[in-house]
């Protein structure tokens, strides 16, 4: 007899019985399709054209160095915010950070660029979307020599603008905050002040995007790779990290909304020797990943501009490919608009094999003022869900601690990873929060970021 499991295989069918059409899609499908590769290019070019973009290079001219670079990516930002009915602030953070860089000052200052979209209903939860607009050329430490820095990351930066013109004429129940990161090429220094101030004030960022080099498509092998781009995510033990959890929704974006384009998953933290700032985001406990182009041309990154053997180097304008990093701005625009659109994610407290059948028992709680949600699972060597189970498909009970019981009919947990996502009214779906595994490590929690206060 054939044995059929319970769920849904998720390319076949997309709407859960009991649910109307999601009205989420409209507004993604309007807002994706609003991104611009015009406007990611003059961005792009404006940044290149301040000569340098180094920490250490001039601050006191409007039109060259990082001091112009960031003045015109504030105003550029503050233009944007009057779209937004006062929703969109935007701010300079300076810090005096230390430096480990051979041949810099130990202590540099670097400034981020950050705008802040107000959620509407539940502001306190944050998606941040950055990229860097520090630059650098063949010497580190040089702050006064010609450094584009188009691809890297100029077309990062441009992305997150991008993103953020077109979400911010749009309201969001959870807060989204758009950063142009300083000081990335010197360890990455901007991400870490921010992302240290965000857990100090005990933010709850449910999900952090870097897109750090998202605009070469010609491979050094002289191919095109132009159909996906790569994310990268951190996790401390096995596959289900909250930041491979963020991955996901991330892929989800890109297959709901963005035709023709993918996002390969990549269950490493970042390539070999390289860094990012979502290892900022990681370094407190928060879903952080990645999103880089497929193949990177190092003819370009952190190159003097000077012909070699008849071959252009350095990372010039013209070498972008606008139309693709518009691809990734439509993915960013899709993943986190769904997030901020949908609930929290909810506390998955433990799973549990039934003991009387090969059923699974899951025990979670909601989000107060949340009743829509749905199970996903995947065999534990698949990459990303692969069947959902809607709420009207289990049994369920209260439990201790106000949390609810869930029995997964035939579905063998000790094979699988279980998940649970909450959804909106308008169908927008939270990140999947999945149980410990047996084996688990010490995570942050999410909602639960602010440690319990000390009894006096
Ligand atoms: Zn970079």
């Amino acid at each position: 007899m054939t044995h059929i499991r319970l769920g849904v295989v998720l390319a076949a069918v997309v709407v859960a019985p009991g649910f109307s059409q999601d009205a989420i899609r409209s507004v993604l499908a309007e807002a994706t399709k609003e991104v611009s590769s015009a406007r990611i290019e003059a961005t792009v070019r404006k940044l290149c054209d301040f000569g340098t973009r180094h920490p250490l290079s001039r601050t006191d001219s409007d039109t060259e160095g990082t001091g112009a670079a960031r003045k015109w990516l504030k105003a550029a930002y503050e233009e944007i915010a009057k779209t937004s009915g006062g929703r969109l602030t935007v701010a300079l953070q300076t810090a005096m950070v230390p430096c480990r860089r051979r041949s810099m000052p130990r202590q540099i200052e670097v400034v981020n660029v950050i705008a802040t979209l107000r959620g509407t209903s539940d502001p306190d939860r944050i998606y941040v979307v950055g990229g860097h607009y520090d630059s650098r050329n063949g010497r580190g430490e040089d702050g006064v020599n010609l450094a584009p820095g188009a691809v890297d990351d100029a077309s990062g930066t441009a992305v997150a603008m991008e993103a953020c013109r077109v979400l911010s004429t749009r309201e969001f129940a959870a807060t989204i905050v758009f950063v142009a990161y300083d000081g990335e090429e010197q360890g990455l220094l901007g991400s870490k002040a921010h992302a240290q101030q965000m857990a100090a004030d005990y933010a709850a960022v449910d999900g952090m995007i870097t897109c750090d080099i998202v605009g070469n498509t010609l491979g050094m092998d002289g191919r095109r790779y132009r159909d996906f781009v790569r994310c990268f995510s951190y996790a401390p033990s096995g596959n289900d990290s909250f930041g491979r959890s963020l991955a996901r929704a991330v892929s989800r974006g890109a297959r709901q909304y963005v035709p023709d384009f993918r996002v390969k998953l990549i269950y490493r933290g970042d390539r070999y020797g390289r860094g990012g700032d979502h290892r900022s985001f990681f370094d407190q406990g928060y879903p952080a990943v990645r999103m880089t182009e497929p193949r990177e041309d190092f003819s370009r990154q952190h190159q003097n501009v000077r012909p070699r053997d008849g071959k252009p180097y350095g990372d010039l304008p013209e070498f972008v490919d606008y139309a693709y990093s518009a691809n990734v701005a439509r993915v960013v625009v899709a993943t986190l608009g769904e997030l901020a659109s949908a609930p929290p994610p909810p506390l998955v407290a433990t799973a549990r094999l039934a003991r009387d059948a090969y059923d699974t028992e899951v025990f979670f709680k909601l989000p107060e003022g949340v009743d829509k949600y749905e199970f996903v699972w995947r065999e534990t060597t698949e990459a990303d869900w692969s069947h959902v189970v809607s709420m009207d498909q289990v049994t369920t009970k209260p439990s201790r601690g106000g949390r609810t019981m869930a029995r997964l009919p035939d579905v063998c947990l000790d094979d699988v990873v279980v998940g649970v996502r909450t959804i909106a009214a308008n169908g927008a779906r939270s990140r999947v929060a999945t149980p410990p595994e047996p084996d688990r490590f010490a995570q942050r929690p999410i909602g639960k970021t602010q440690p319990a206060a000390k009894k006096k």
